[in-house]
């Protein structure tokens, strides 16, 4: 198998897991965070700079690759990873989630998704099967299989017919996959907000015997809440011995509740996307630099962080750098915001270790000014 799972401990305070994801490009601690690269770079960073903070996996996206510069002149250089200069692991989404977030210009059929591109109007068609030979084509360490997220919020009927599709489709994905032995293929369990049909689509994608899985759906407009309740009742379904992935979180508050509840891995654009609009994670929460209060603040963005950009720049230096539209404003504090998710989840780990995930979560999020 390409990718193993290996539980270290649970933590006796919280449930959590601590381990490894073995993969064929390095081994990953987790519980971990996941940097997006959606156009085969993590946007501003250099893959030295990734390495320098420690991301020992990112992720990549399928559509974007697909429609530009396509898959075929990836696999041409050699995949993804040389083509891209990051010798560590690499998951790919599938394409579902950009394909259907695209409304009016796509059209869902039994055999898959036509739609037009976002760049130029052109039409293209993608199935199971193309979703996975375009993931094959670049070669990432760890595919998905391809799914449909369904919005929020949405009818029980819509979200059961959704979800025995998207069991169709896994098996399809799974059948036209050519390298089990050098990428893993993860299922994605999904149900919208309903407890039968999220125990229903976990029995259904586990049965087809995946090396691991994730939870989809997910942070698609519902309240936190709302969402820390599906996990609750949709980790237990998982199995132990295979990593656990929940799409598309990314604010500290939801790894760290993700984390409590049995999850290991986690991927959002947030942290980079809000990073070149000017706002930083900070231990003691938000800081939006550009505002005015920050003009003579001649403090690091994070006093309490390590990061290059925290050691060497005041705020009112990124300040003036995001005002004067600068690109170095979002590399550097691009380069902090991930640098704290990462170290968030170190500490979180430490924590497992520990067996006091629970009052780590209290500590951060008083720090932090999240309400508890
Ligand atoms: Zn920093």
């Amino acid at each position: 198998m390409a990718v193993t799972y290996e539980s270290i401990k649970v933590c006796k305070q919280s449930g959590a897991r601590l381990g490894r994801v073995h993969t064929p490009h390095g081994v990953i601690d987790t519980p971990v965070f996941m940097p997006v690269g959606t156009q085969a770079t993590v946007k501003a960073m250099t893959p030295e700079e990734l390495k320098e903070i420690e991301a020992k996996i990112i992720l990549s996206n399928t559509y974007h690759l697909y429609l530009r510069p396509g898959h075929k002149l990836i696999e041409k250089a050699g995949g993804l990873h040389k083509f891209m200069n990051w010798d560590r692991a690499i998951l790919t989404d599938s394409g579902g989630f950009q394909v259907f977030s695209l409304g009016d210009l796509r059209k869902i059929t039994e055999e898959g998704v036509e739609f037009r591109s976002h760049l130029d109007g052109s039409k293209h068609f993608i199935s199971p099967e193309k979703a996975i030979e375009i993931q094959n084509s670049l070669g990432s360490d760890i595919m998905m299989v391809f799914d449909e997220c369904v919005p929020y919020p949405a009818e029980h009927s819509y979200v059961k017919n959704s979800l025995e599709r998207t069991t169709r489709w896994a098996k399809r994905c799974k059948d036209a996959h050519r390298k089990p032995d050098q990428q893993a293929l993860f299922g994605i369990i999904q149900g919208g907000m309903y407890k039968d049909l999220r125990e229903q689509s976990a029995k259904e994608i586990i049965e087809l015997d995946f090396p691991g899985y994730a939870v989809g759906g997910l942070s698609v407009g519902e309240p936190k809440s709302l969402m820390y309740e599906v996990l609750d009742y949709t980790t237990p379904w998982m199995p132990a011995d295979k990593p656990r992935y929940l799409m598309g979180v990314g604010t500290p508050d939801c790894l760290i509740e993700g984390v409590i509840r049995g999850i290991d891995m986690f991927d959002c654009v947030l942290p980079t996307r809000i990073a070149r609009n000017g706002t930083a994670m900070t231990s003691v929460g938000k800081v939006v630099i550009k505002n005015a209060q920050y003009v003579e603040d001649f403090l690091p963005l994070d006093p309490n962080c390590q990061c290059y950009t925290c050691k060497n720049y005041s705020r009112a230096y990124l300040r003036h750098l995001y005002k004067a539209q600068e690109i170095l404003s979002a590399r550097l504090v691009t380069y902090h915001n991930l640098y704290f998710l990462i170290d968030v989840m170190k500490q979180v780990r430490e924590a497992i270790k520990k067996d006091r995930l629970l009052d780590f979560r209290k500590e951060f999020f008083q720090k932090y000014g999240y309400e508890q």
